[in-house]
């Protein structure tokens, strides 16, 4: 059994359906790069298998439960699937801390002493376990966005989803969370990620989904998709003739 079996999905915004039958196993430990133009579907993609979107038509099973669209279902989701945005969305009056405390002591209703705990370890594994109690604002974009990490990892997920994570960051402070994707990849998590980062899909992703309106147009193993892309829409995205 796949770890995210997505099968037949299918979303519409009113009349517009952005997502015209998507069919994507995720196995346990794969590294998968979600790659394709602007509103080609990638972050409605991500935020279906989140359960931040309700899908129009199909499934999606997380580690064997079927996400169905009522509160339990979708709080039970949200617990095994972690999400990044490229906005960090750290709250600016929380210490970084008690940014990565927060969900697990309010949605986990874990005890307060084991919440800071694992907000010190998984802190630590980012690289930040000294700024335990600095505030957002004094922290570069870097090191916001490994706090946003931190936070996500607190909750103990199956699988991390991350969208275009390294976009609103300054081109010097992309490498430092690049490097720390590439950790958790060596650790064995699972991770979905939209991302243009080209040459870090190239060297840390085991697959590659191209996403073409709406649809996986093409997918395969990165030294395949980017050295001997098949379609004309890849090999326009990719720049290549
Ligand atoms: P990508 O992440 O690949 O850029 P998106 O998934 O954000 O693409 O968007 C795909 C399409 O869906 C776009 O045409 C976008 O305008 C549309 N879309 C996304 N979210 C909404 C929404 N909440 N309401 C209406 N249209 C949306
Ligand atoms: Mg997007």
């Amino acid at each position: 059994m796949s770890l995210i079996e997505i099968t037949e999905v299918r979303k519409s915004f009113g009349t517009t359906e952005v997502l015209k039958g998507i069919n994507l196993n995720v196995e346990p430990g794969e590294v998968i790069a979600i790659i394709g133009k602007s509103g080609s579907g990638k972050s409605t993609l991500l935020r279906c298998i989140n359960g931040l979107e309700t899908i129009t038509d199909g499934s999606i099973a997380v580690a064997g439960a079927q996400l169905l669209d009522d509160e339990v279902h979708l709080k039970a989701l949200r617990l095994k699937v972690g999400m990044i945005f490229q906005q960090f969305n750290l709250f600016p009056h929380l210490t970084v801390g008690g940014n990565v405390m927060l969900s697990q002591t309010v949605v986990k209703k874990t005890p307060k002493a084991e919440a800071e705990a694992t907000a010190r370890k998984m802190l630590e594994r980012v690289g930040l376990g000294h700024r335990f109690d600095a505030y957002p604002d004094e922290l570069s974009g870097g090191q916001q966005q490994r706090v946003a990490i931190a936070r996500a990892l607190a909750m103990q997920p199956a699988a991390l989803l991350c969208d275009e994570i390294t976009s609103a960051l300054d081109p010097e402070l992309v490498a430092e969370v690049l490097a720390v994707v590439r950790e958790l990849a060596a650790e064995g998590m699972t991770l979905l990620m939209v991302t243009h980062e080209m040459k870090f899909a190239r060297d840390v992703c085991n697959r590659v989904v191209f996403m073409h309106q709406g649809r996986v147009h093409e997918a395969g193993r990165p030294e395949d998709v980017f050295a001997n892309p098949q379609t004309p829409e890849l090999k326009q995205f990719l720049g290549v003739s």
